[in-house]
């Protein structure tokens, strides 16, 4: 089986590929087809497809090639990784996913990947999935055609769009999953496998004598505010969203300040789907003016220009989630800050922003509900 022709690029830095000029040898994969792989020499990890709905975080479907390896001569002999360095050799984690020495002849991660290890390449917007968030993400790829299915760790940044392919795999993978060349592969990352879950053991009792089903994510940290107060009884009734307009530091920091705008919220939500909570649910947090007796207010990290990023709106949406189920909170009850009822600041707020959708409306709000949460 001959391997790929594809030039080695000379003058291609070592290290630190962009994404722009990332794989711009993979045009080459486009002008010679690879034979088709031989039968999988072991069988496909095949493992039955989750039966709970999953947040989908990244989905991908369509035409597929292979990558990586000693015999990928159509990658450079210098040529690396976009999501992994030379320090992850060292890296439990990630080392079973590279040969144990470099092959004659090579110095880049590409080559030195184990073509047996189930890795994958897509062209990632990391405005959306972070490279950090794609080093810890677990991938499932499946073969539509089959129903094979395995997970697979993303390592690079690829194929060219001249390919006309959406994603490479290693040749372990492919055979594994009964793919060839140019064959369809479906590949989805979700919350579930990407963001770790609480354990069970915090599952708490909602009000009502049931279990919640649904497990609250995982707090990164508890950073108190003291501008909190007694709810007094009022029982919690809506959630209340908000766009920071500001960086985690300055919202977590202005949370903080007993002396300044003495404003806080419940939870703070980072761009990277990291979550922060500032003040106890049984507590009142000061986040709309007006209507904070009753409310949860989740702030999200953003500009007056931004959208959720997907992590950040898997994590919201697991939030929301967990708090209408634990405090049995009607779906109609999650408002835009400027919709929020009771909402009495003069001259109202341009909050949420363009977070949940372009228009500053409830009804955008309402919708982003209705298809995340
Ligand atoms: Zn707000």
């Amino acid at each position: 089986m001959p391997p790929r022709k594809r030039k080695p690029k000379p003058g291609k830095p070592p290290t630190g590929r962009s994404p722009g000029k990332a794989r711009v040898t993979k045009k080459e994969k486009s002008l010679s087809k690879k034979p088709r792989l031989k039968a999988p020499s072991k069988a496909a990890a095949v493992r039955p497809l989750p039966e709970q709905p999953e947040e989908i975080l990244f989905r991908v479907e369509g035409k597929m090639s292979t990558f990586g390896g000693p015999h990928d001569l159509g990658m450079a002999a210098n040529e690396d990784l976009a999501l992994f360095t030379k320090a992850d050799l060292q890296n439990p984690k990630y080392a079973y996913l590279f040969l144990p020495a470099s092959p004659s002849g090579t110095s880049g991660l590409g080559r030195r990947l184990n073509p047996d290890q189930y890795y994958f390449a897509c062209r990632w917007n990391y405005a959306e999935t972070p490279r950090e968030f794609l080093r810890r993400a677990l991938a499932r790829v499946e073969n539509p055609a089959n129903g094979r299915a395995a997970d697979a760790r993303p390592v690079d940044w690829g194929p060219h769009p001249s390919t006309g392919r959406v994603a490479d795999l290693s040749p372990g993978l492919a055979a594994a999953l009964g793919l060839n060349t140019d064959d369809i592969v479906r590949i989805t990352i979700s919350a579930r496998r990407a963001i770790p879950v609480a354990p069970t053991l915090t599952i708490e009792r909602s009000g009502h004598g049931s279990c919640n089903p649904h497990a609250k994510p995982v707090v990164k940290q508890f950073v108190k505010s003291p501008n909190c107060s007694c709810r007094n009884g009022a029982k919690i009734d809506n959630i209340i969203l908000h766009c920071t307009e500001g960086s985690l530091a300055s919202v977590l920091a202005e949370f903080q300040k007993p002396d300044g705008r003495q404003v806080s919220a419940h939870y703070v939500i980072d761009r990277n789907g990291d979550i922060y909570q500032m003040v106890s649910d049984s507590d009142r947090s000061n986040h709309c003016m007006g209507a904070n007796q009753s409310s949860i207010g989740i702030e999200h990290v953003g500009s007056q220009t931004d959208s959720l990023t997907p992590p950040q709106a898997a994590a919201s949406a697991a939030l929301i989630r967990w708090l209408l189920e634990q405090y049995q909170i009607p779906r109609t009850n999650i408002f835009g800050h400027d919709f929020a009822p009771g909402y009495c600041r003069p001259g109202g707020t341009s909050c949420p922003d363009k977070l949940f959708g372009p228009l500053h409306s409830q009804s955008t709000i309402a919708a982003w509900v209705e298809a995340n949460v």
